[in-house]
C-alpha cells in the first residue's frame, strides 16, 4: 500500500492563512482495486484514498483535502491525485510504499 509521508501546507481560500496538515491527521478513506484489464500482464491497479476535513483556525472556514495514490503494478507507485476543496495546496507531501 501507499501512504502519505510528510506534512502538507495549505492556504485557506477565505482568509489566505497558511496551515500545516500533518500526515497523521489524514484518515484512510479505503482502497479500490481495479482490474486486471484483459490485456494487462502486470495485474491490477489499486487506489488508496485519504481524506482530511478541517476548519481554518483563523476564520472557521471548513475545507477538505482528498489524496489518492495509485499503485500499479503491485508494490509500485504509479501516480497521485490531490483534490482540495476550500483551500489550496502549497506543497505536496511525499509518499511511502509499504510492502505487505
Ligand atoms: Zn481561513
Amino acid at each position: 500500500m501507499i501512504k502519505i509521508s510528510g506534512d502538507m501546507n495549505v492556504r485557506c481560500d477565505e482568509c489566505q492563512e497558511i496551515f500545516t496538515i500533518h500526515q497523521d491527521d489524514f484518515e484512510s478513506d479505503g482502497c479500490l482495486t481495479e482490474g486486471p484489464m484483459r490485456d494487462d500482464l502486470m495485474g491490477s491497479q489499486t487506489r488508496y484514498d485519504y481524506i482530511y476535513v478541517g476548519e481554518c483556525e483563523n476564520c472557521g472556514h471548513t475545507f477538505t483535502v482528498k489524496v489518492s495514490y495509485y499503485e500499479y503494478p503491485e508494490g509500485a507507485y504509479n501516480y497521485e491525485e490531490f483534490d482540495p476543496e476550500g483551500c489550496s495546496i502549497l506543497d505536496k507531501p511525499s509518499y511511502k510504499v509499504i510492502y505487505e
